[in-house]
Order: C-alpha cells, then sequence, then structure tokens
C-alpha cells in the first residue's frame, strides 16, 4: 500500500540527531573534485577575502545559543588563507560553539598539524571517482583517526566503478573504521532538484552488502494517519516521493546555511531554491529570527539533503 499521502510525521531516528544549532559555512564555494551530483563542482564560485569572512564570522561568534560551526566548502581546505580562518575562529569563537571540518581527504601535512593543533572534528566524505591518490587519502583518514579527530566518514556510493569503491571499502572495513562510515548515495542530486528519492534505489540495492555492515545507517520514522508508526531505512525512503511542502518542519531551530557573502537559508533547498537571498550584514535581525525560531513553514516540493530534521503535516 503506497502511504506516501497518509503520512503526518516524520522524524529521523536511531543516528546522533539531538544536535546544537547546525551552522553549515559555505567557506569556499568552490572545489578540486569533480562530482557530477554536486553544486560546486564547476568552480563557478570566488573566495572571498579574509576580511569579510572575519566580518561574517564576528557575527556569527555573537549568537548566543549552543552550535555547532560547520566548514564546508566546496572543499574548505583550498581556501588560501585556511590556516589563518581557523586561527581566527579558535581566538573568537564563544565556548558554547564547536567546531567540524568537512572535507575530501587529499590533506596536505601542514592543514593535518593545524586541525589536529585544535582538536577539530573532521569528516571525510570519499567520492571514489575523483579521489587522485587513493594512498594518500587512506593514510590521512588514518592520521586523523590516531590522533582522535576523525568523526566520521561519508562514503558517498556513486555509479561508476561499483567493484573498486567496494575493495576501497573493505580496505576501510579491515582498517577497522565500520563504526564511522556513514553510507551515503546520489539523492542529494543538488543540480537537479526535481529528481526524486527513488533514482537512488539502484544504488542502495548495488551496494547493500557495504551498507548492511554500517552502524550508522539513517532510519525515519513515519507516522500515518490511522495512528500507526514505521521505521522506514533510506532505500524504502527513496521510493517513496515524499513532498514536505505546507508542513511544519524544525529546520527552524536546527540549522541554517551561510555561505561566504554572507547570504544566508535555512535549510540547503532554501538556499538554492530562493532567487532572493538574505544577507547577514543587511537582514541581521532577520538571520537571529530564524535561528531562534522553533520552526518554519516548508515551501519546497522536495527536501534535499536535510531529512535529519523532524517535520510534521499541517
Ligand atoms: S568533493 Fe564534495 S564539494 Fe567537492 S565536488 Fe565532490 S561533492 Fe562537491
Ligand atoms: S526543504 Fe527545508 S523546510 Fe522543507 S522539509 Fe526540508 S529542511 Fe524542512
Amino acid at each position: 500500500m503506497d502511504i506516501t499521502n497518509n503520512i503526518t510525521h516524520f522524524k529521523p531516528c536511531g543516528g546522533n540527531y539531538d544536535k546544537p544549532l547546525e551552522i553549515i559555512y559555505y567557506l569556499l564555494g568552490t572545489c578540486n573534485y569533480n562530482c557530477d551530483y554536486c553544486a560546486w563542482r564547476d568552480l563557478k564560485y570566488k573566495e572571498n577575502s579574509f576580511e569579510i569572512q572575519k566580518q561574517i564570522l564576528d557575527n556569527l561568534f555573537k549568537i548566543r545559543k549552543k552550535s555547532n560551526l560547520f566548514l564546508f566548502g566546496g572543499e574548505p581546505t583550498l581556501c588560501t588563507y585556511f590556516k589563518e580562518l581557523i586561527e581566527y575562529i579558535f581566538k573568537n569563537k564563544p565556548k558554547s560553539m564547536t567546531v567540524e571540518l568537512q572535507t575530501h581527504g587529499e590533506l596536505n601535512p601542514i592543514i593535518i598539524e593545524q586541525i589536529k593543533k585544535y582538536n577539530i572534528n573532521v569528516s571525510v566524505s570519499i567520492h571514489y571517482n575523483n579521489i587522485k591518490s587513493i594512498t594518500k587519502v587512506l593514510k590521512n583518514i588514518l592520521l586523523l583517526n590516531n590522533y582522535n579527530i576523525l568523526h566520521r566518514i561519508d562514503f558517498m556510493f556513486e555509479e561508476k566503478n561499483i567493484k573498486k569503491q567496494k575493495i576501497f571499502f573493505k580496505m576501510l572495513e579491515d582498517k577497522n573504521l565500520l563504526p564511522v562510515i556513514t553510507p551515503t548515495f546520489g539523492y542529494m542530486n543538488l543540480p537537479d532538484f526535481k529528481k526524486q528519492y527513488s533514482d537512488a534505489k539502484l544504488l542502495y540495492d548495488s551496494f547493500k552488502d557495504c551498507i548492511e555492515k554500517c552502524k550508522d545507517i539513517e532510519d525515519y520514522e513515519i507516522s500515518i494517519d490511522n495512528g500507526d508508526i514505521s521505521i522506514k531505512d533510506a532505500s524504502e525512503l527513496y521510493q517513496m516521493n515524499l513532498n514536505f511542502n505546507g508542513w511544519k518542519c524544525n529546520a527552524g531551530s536546527k540549522m541554517v546555511i551561510i555561505d561566504n557573502k554572507g547570504n544566508f537559508n535555512q535549510c540547503t533547498s532554501s538556499y538554492f531554491y530562493d532567487t532572493v537571498k538574505q544577507n547577514i550584514f543587511t537582514n541581521y535581525d532577520r538571520f537571529i529570527k530564524m535561528i531562534t525560531s522553533t520552526s518554519c513553514i516548508c515551501k519546497y516540493t522536495k527536501c534535499n539533503w536535510d531529512l535529519w530534521v523532524d517535520r510534521v503535516k499541517q
């Protein structure tokens, strides 16, 4: 039975979703990889000046609630003043703010030492078909793990070179890294928002043997209008055409997206869909209102990426 239209409540479960405010900071907006599911692959954004970034950060440091500054790219470590930026963050951030870094893992030793100096939690994303040196990525992952700062490995399973990806997965498994691997699929197809989640179903099936070994599998609790509650995993979810348009979503209290020009929005979909950008320099009151609200009303027909927040049908 297709229950899609009868769902009344959708929330993540089974993972670590009890997070403080997540500030997703697109500090660079460009990358030296070319993943075909990524909005930053064509290098169309330009690095902004250190002065502007410091001003954006100063505004973020004024936030008076527990938060996690999630340094995102494209590939954030390509920022030419990355080292200075990290120094600035740790010199000025409030104690209530933690810092996390997302990277593809092809890091140089200077960057790794800088990350280690501040004990920054690192999430490494594996985009196998773009990796230039498997040896280097594996070595860096092991080093970060050794330093106790490897937070997560987001293994993005891709359609090309499935066998080779599985060999790399096995290499990570053999190094006892299964507990930190989060399997990820093609659903976050940012350039094409109209694509449905079901596009990822075949990929899920192809990598099922790897996925089932991972502990951190995304699960979702779905309530329907007759009171029944069911737990769906990602493979089931991808076959449903979920649409939260008009629903109450707690992205309002959980997250905000901001880029290196100071443009901000509530969630990934709103950041990419909304043509009129709000800016932290000209709409600071709006920014504060957004991060202190408890919920927002979803305006979008497809939720990209941010499935880890709670939402209720109105
Ligand atoms: S490594 Fe990440 S940021 Fe870079 S192109 Fe791939 S998905 Fe995008
Ligand atoms: S698109 Fe944004 S507002 Fe809508 S459900 Fe997803 S996270 Fe919430």
